[in-house]
């Protein structure tokens, strides 16, 4: 079965601060679609504007224009509360500060979620325990606060927590960058396995090259507006090869 339905969708992001001279133009007309089984980053030097579009993407924002479908429901044309529902079920959100309740263990933590939609307590213990698995964390490690883990592991819990509810689409805004390289590297392994595997989509943002080289699809954001849009391969011959830029299709600059 071979779904065509893009998980996100996206046309037009445009997103602006503030007014007159003093206007950033934080998102530029920006597309994005994303199928199931992708992972697609979202490249660019800070203040690029990558914060901005996964907000107006996940629902966390709205853009001032443009429009934004997820699993085929437009999200810049709901009731807000509707918007907040759809981000529940639909979306795992994946968070730089890893975002863990400090006083719960690993096992509690990924349950949150499980509770706050009243999954019945024998389905929740099987599914935490297959998510703790998914997500490569040891038995011992379950019964552990966050404060006794390290920053790989506790992000190996957010992305095990942001699974929990089976969301179609993961939302992460530089998920690896309190981590060092070593880890970082697990982490993006790790998330670019289970986009594979669980067929979900994930959109991640990252400042590094080196991570960017596991997506299937790179939009490098300069000033708000993509200006390049690398696939996969080409985005990892790029990086084994700098020179090697051939087959590379650039969008030109929106909206200026
Ligand atoms: P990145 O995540 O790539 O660092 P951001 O999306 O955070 O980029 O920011 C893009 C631009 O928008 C920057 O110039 C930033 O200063 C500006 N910006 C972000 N948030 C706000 C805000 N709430 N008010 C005004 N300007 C903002
Ligand atoms: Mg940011």
């Amino acid at each position: 079965m071979t779904d065509t339905t893009p998980v996100l969708k996206a046309k037009g992001i445009t997103r602006t601060y503030g007014s007159g001279c003093s206007a950033v133009h934080a998102c530029r007309n920006v597309d994005v679609e994303i199928m199931p089984g992708q992972l697609v980053v979202v490249r660019g030097p800070s203040g690029s504007g990558k914060t901005t579009l996964l907000n107006c993407l996940g629902g966390l924002d709205l853009p001032d224009s443009g429009r934004v479908w997820l699993n085929g429901r437009e999200l810049t044309a709901m009731r807000e509360n509707d918007r907040i529902q759809l981000r529940q079920t639909d979306i795992g959100f994946i968070f730089q500060s890893f975002g863990l309740i400090p006083v719960l263990s690993a096992a509690e933590n990924v349950e949150v979620p499980l509770r706050l939609v009243r999954t019945e307590p024998r389905e929740r213990a099987e599914r935490v325990a297959e998510l703790l698995k998914m997500a490569g964390l040891a038995g011992h490690h379950n019964n552990q606060r966050p404060v006794e883990l390290s920053g790989e592991q506790q992000q190996r819990v957010g992305v095990a927590r942001a699974l929990a509810n089976r969301p179609k689409l993961l939302l992460a805004d530089e998920p690896t960058g309190q981590l060092d390289s070593g880890p970082a590297a697990d982490i993006m392994d790790l998330i670019n396995e289970l986009v594979h595997n669980q067929d979900v989509a994930a959109i991640l943002s990252t400042h590094d090259p080196l991570l960017a080289a596991r997506a299937d699809i790179v939009l490098e954001l300069h000033e708000g507006a993509i200006v390049e849009r690398t696939t996969g391969r080409q985005s990892r011959a790029e990086h084994g090869d700098a020179d090697n830029m051939i087959g590379t299709a650039n969008v030109p600059y929106n909206g200026r």
